[in-house]
């Protein structure tokens, strides 16, 4: 009875809070765990708007938990910055986006661009600049710098360091390419868009997918892809699902594009198939009309 009585004057916080803040801390302990082995990057194609080849991807990190399920990004790289653990989790996708860029590359024959997502505590963090790491990994892998675009959101700008501005233009410098993501949901943005050399603008999902009758989002986007063409950005817009959504971004001059309508982010070993048969289809249409005629 004591116990039961104890138990109930000192509780702090209410159950449901509690069972939050257990599965919270279970989940930080798990991640531990998961950076050996249950990690997994996903690879969104990125389309060129103009030819509709596929000529990038974006790589998004999914957590395979042996009890939960495939867990989205946005439920553990929070945690995973609390428990200080982002900095070994970003140079693990670095590496395995670099690798995944030098084995499509290969398939196509050209040079293929993968991005990365960067949040704003990986770039500011007072760790020993890995960055030095990143470009000796790139160097002995033989992959060009260029291969690799790394997005950035307004957040990290918001709060940036002349530590963070250094650590961009070093790998600027480099030859690495930047992107902003999500562009246009954050505060004051066209700022950043003067004080920051990016090398492509990510129109929000927000902007395009809201809806069939889209007036605003549209009025929006449009502008946005004319001022990046204004300052030399290449424009990708984000989330694009419907087949009426590609024709008018197609129209208002969009370079590249990626949503569900192309593609779902796939697992390695499915986007090379992908790209093997979208290239086998177009060397049949070349090879074809000769050995006819
Ligand atoms: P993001 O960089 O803006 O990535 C785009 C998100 O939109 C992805 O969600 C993608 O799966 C989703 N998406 C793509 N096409 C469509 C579409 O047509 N419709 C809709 N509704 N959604 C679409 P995801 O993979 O859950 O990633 C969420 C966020 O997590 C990312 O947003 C990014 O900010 C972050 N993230 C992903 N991977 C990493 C990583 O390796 N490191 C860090 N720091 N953050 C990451
Ligand atoms: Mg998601
Ligand atoms: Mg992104
Ligand atoms: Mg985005």
């Amino acid at each position: 009875v004591a116990k039961n009585a104890g138990r109930n004057c000192c509780r702090f916080f209410s159950q449901d809070m509690q069972d939050k803040a257990i599965a919270r801390i279970s989940i930080t302990n798990d991640l531990h765990d998961a950076i050996d082995g249950q990690l997994k990057l996903y690879f969104q194609p990125i389309i060129d708007m103009v030819t509709g080849e596929i000529v990038k991807a974006e790589a998004l990190l999914r957590w395979s938990h042996p009890t939960r399920g495939l867990i989205q990004p946005d439920k553990f790289i929070h945690l995973a910055e609390e428990a200080g653990l982002i900095g070994r989790i970003g140079d693990w996708v670095f590496t395995q986006a670099a690798a995944a860029a030098l084995r499509l590359g290969n398939v196509l024959g050209m040079p293929f661009q993968v991005s990365i997502n960067k949040s704003p505590l990986e770039l500011s963090s007072p760790d020993s600049l890995p960055e030095l790491d990143w470009l000796a990994f790139l160097e002995r892998l033989g992959l060009d710098t260029s291969s690799i675009v790394i997005e950035i959101t307004e957040g990290l700008l918001l709060q940036a360091t002349p530590t963070v501005n250094e650590r961009i233009s070093l790998l600027r410098r480099a030859g690495i390419q930047f992107a902003l993501d999500d562009f246009g949901t954050g505060y004051s943005s066209m700022s950043y868009l003067t004080n920051y050399n990016v090398d492509f603008l990510k129109i929000d999902q927000s902007f395009v997918n809201c809806g069939r009758d889209n007036t605003a989002g549209k009025a929006i986007a449009e502008t946005m892809i004319i001022l990046a063409h204004k300052l030399g950005l290449k424009v990708v817009a984000e989330g694009v699902e419907l087949a009426e959504q590609h024709d008018w971004l197609r129209a208002a001059g969009c370079d590249f594009s990626q949503g569900f309508l192309y593609a779902y982010p796939l697992e390695l070993d499915a986007f090379e198939d992908l790209l093997r048969q979208r290239r086998l289809r177009t060397l049949a249409a070349v090879v074809q009309p000769k050995s006819i005629g």
